[in-house]
This record gives C-alpha cells, sequence and structure tokens, in this order.
C-alpha cells in the first residue's frame, strides 16, 4: 500500500515513517493482556533513558491525551498545601500554563518577559527570594510560538536554591534537542508522541524525579484524570495505564522508538538542524526577517514576520503549498503577525530545497515581491 508522503512543516504532528504507520496495524488486543503490559513497561523505561535519567531516581508516567494534559497534570499534581506557583513566561505556552493555574484556582505568579526575549534570571531570583511559598517553577524549553530556547540549566539550579520543584515542558525539544535530566537541572520534564519521538497523537508522558512524586501523595487533590500520583501509583501496581491507553499509537510509538535508537541522539539532532540551517538559508534568500535573533533560537522552529506586501496572503501561500503535499503554520504571537516552519519529523535538507520551490513559486504566483519588502 503506498501513502501520500506529506512535509509536515507546522509545529507537531510531525511527518512519521511509513513503517510508524503500519506499526499501528496490529491484531486486536486488549490492554490488560500481560502481552500489552510488557510492552508498555519497556516504553516507560525508554523514556527516561531518551534524557539520560538514572531509572533508580527517574521514572515516566503516561497519559492518553495531546501534550497539553502533562503541563495539566504536572501543575495541579505537584503544587504543595499552602505553596504558590511561579510560571516563567514569555510565550503561548507558558501563557497555557498560566491559564491552567487559573482554572485550577492556584495562588500563582505571571511573570512575564517579552516573547522575543530570554527572561532576567535576576528578576527570577529577586521573585524566588521575595517569595519563600513559591513551591513549584514551571517553563517552557523551547517556546514553540516563537522558537525561543529557555536557559532551563540556570533557571533550575535557581529554583533548586530556593528550595522548590522545577517542571519544564519540553514537548517542542524532547527527542530531539539532547537533554540530561539530572544536568539540566529538571524535575519533571514532559511530551507527545507526535513530537520529537515522530509517532501519533494521543499518548502524553511526563518523566521526573520519583522521589517527589511519591511526596505529592499527600498533596491536595485537584483533579482526578489527570493526577500524576494515581496514574503512577497504579502503574507500579499493576503495570497497567489507570483506564484504556491508546493502544495502536503504543504500538507506533514503540517501532518509533526503535528507530530513535537506531537514528541515534546525535545523528538525530544532527539532522534536525541540518533542516533548520536549510530552512533558515532558504528565508534568508527570500529576504523574511525573523523573531528570534540566531543566537537564542532553539534549533527546531522558524519564526518569520508577514512581509509588508498587499498581495500577501497567509491563506492562499498555505494553501497553494499544501495541495503540493507541504503544510505550513501560522504564528502565535498576539503582537506581530508570524508564520512558521518548523524542523521536527522524519524529513531531511532535501524535502526543504524542494519545498522552497513551491513556497518561492506561491509568491510568484500571487504576485509577492522577492525580495520581500518590509516598511
Ligand atoms: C505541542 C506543544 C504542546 C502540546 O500541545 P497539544 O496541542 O496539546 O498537543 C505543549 N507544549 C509545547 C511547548 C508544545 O510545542
Amino acid at each position: 500500500m503506498e501513502i501520500k508522503r506529506n512535509v509536515l512543516l507546522n509545529p507537531g504532528p510531525s511527518t512519521t515513517t511509513d513503517t510508524v504507520k503500519f506499526a499501528q496495524v496490529v491484531p486486536d488486543i486488549c490492554p490488560r493482556e500481560k502481552e500489552f503490559g510488557e510492552l508498555m513497561r519497556g516504553l516507560q523505561a525508554d523514556l527516561v533513558k531518551i534524557v539520560h535519567g538514572d531509572p533508580e531516581k527517574y521514572t515516566s508516567v503516561l497519559f492518553c491525551g495531546s501534550g497539553t494534559l502533562n503541563i495539566d497534570v504536572a501543575i495541579n499534581s505537584l503544587l504543595p498545601e499552602g505553596k504558590k506557583v511561579l510560571v516563567i513566561n514569555n510565550g503561548a505556552y507558558s501563557t497555557r500554563a498560566v491559564e491552567i493555574c487559573e482554572f485550577y484556582g492556584l495562588p500563582h505568579i505571571d511573570l512575564q518577559f517579552p516573547v522575543d526575549e530570554l527572561p532576567d534570571l535576576k528578576v527570577v531570583e529577586e521573585t524566588l527570594k521575595a517569595n519563600p511559598d513559591i513551591g513549584l517553577v514551571h517553563t517552557t524549553h523551547n517556546e514553540t510560538g516563537t522558537g525561543i530556547l529557555n536557559p532551563i540549566r540556570e533557571i533550575g539550579a535557581l529554583v533548586h536554591r530556593y528550595g522548590a520543584t522545577f517542571t519544564v515542558d519540553t514537548t517542542s525539544t524532547y527527542a530531539m534537542r539532547p537533554i540530561d535530566i539530572e544536568k539540566d537541572n529538571i524535575d519533571f520534564c514532559m511530551a507527545s508522541a507526535q513530537k520529537g519521538l515522530m509517532s501519533f497523537t494521543g499518548l502524553s508522558f511526563i518523566v521526573g524525579n520519583k522521589a517527589i512524586i511519591e511526596a505529592s501523595k499527600d498533596y491536595p487533590k485537584r483533579s482526578y484524570y489527570c493526577n500524576l500520583y494515581l496514574q503512577y501509583e497504579y502503574f507500579k501496581k499493576t503495570g497497567e495505564m489507570h483506564f484504556t491507553p491508546p493502544v495502536q499509537t503504543i504500538y507506533a510509538t514503540i517501532q518509533a522508538m526503535k528507530e530513535y535508537w537506531k537514528e541515534g541522539e546525535e545523528a538525530k539532532w544532527a539532522r534536525h538542524t541540518r533542516v533548520f540551517n536549510a530552512i533558515n538559508a532558504g528565508l534568508d534568500e527570500l529576504g523574511f526577517r525573523q523573531v528570534i535573533r540566531p543566537e537564542w533560537r532553539a534549533g527546531l522552529v522558524s519564526s518569520a514576520y508577514y512581509p509588508d506586501d498587499e498581495n500577501w496572503n497567509f491563506e492562499k501561500v498555505h494553501d497553494y503549498c499544501y495541495e503540493r503535499g507541504f503544510t505550513i503554520y501560522p504564528g502565535k504571537i498576539s503582537t506581530a503577525n508570524t508564520f512558521r516552519l518548523c524542523s521536527l519529523g522524519a524529513i531531511d535538507e532535501g524535502d526543504i530545497k524542494d519545498f522552497f520551490e513551491v513556497f518561492k513559486a506561491a509568491l510568484e504566483e500571487y504576485g509577492v515581491q522577492i525580495p520581500i519588502r518590509y516598511e
């Protein structure tokens, strides 16, 4: 069977290999069977290994849902009684964490920085010092809305100096940009299968410190379905997820994991970097300006400003590319009109060369001036 290959340049789900796609087609099985439980245990261990976690100290907890579920679980489950959340916020995904705090009515500080700038570590430290009741600090590794890379190792060191727990949304770096959970001072990181692992939506997971999960047993329970300790405890006891797992996505993710180890951490990151460089070279050649200065980019998302050209129409350019197998994506900044090209997925620099031929043809088709014009 031939499946049309699309090159997805949106920030996930990503382009997958056919072997991962076909891994979903398996005999029907009840996920309560021992055979399935063994697959899950292997997957659970591999998810920790990807971030170089010591299996004595770290574990992974699996959930059925998209990546936002992880942010919800981490924040609602890991805040002790009488403590406050600090969100270090320079983009759309940290803003989502703030919204989660608001929904649960959790005391929190929304420490905002401009979307195109790194958080000021002095201000972070002053905030921690002035608020000894901060129990949980959350931020985003690669702010997918812009592609800025936050200095999590430095933030984590501060968080630990002031005795708080550090949760990091690594959804758009995990299994792409190398992470070392211990050296990077992360207590909990998270991702979902449709991003760096190049599998499908439906499986999300939090990788983190076992001792803190054990301690959270006595923290206030704010959700039933989305509680970290309950899910951890159930899996530990039974080797099964508490409720029905995304069976087919798990089969695909196990295949994706095999392909991850085969390609290797370094080679995979080198490939994403090749793709990223090819995207930037293509944008530069056309004259597009980007939001994030080069030295602050996470190497996975390119975020470009719309041209000041009356013929530019994102929807039309998108549709032209989409019809030819390439998906581009709008930006996520409230203050400027941008679009994004992302470097995740089973693609390589040749795909980007092909993409820019189509993209350039779209600009010419609609009369957008090249090089791109800005006022
Ligand atoms: C993709 C992404 C998520 C999850 O989004 P869903 O739509 O829920 O899958 C969370 N955080 C970051 C940084 C992301 O890039």
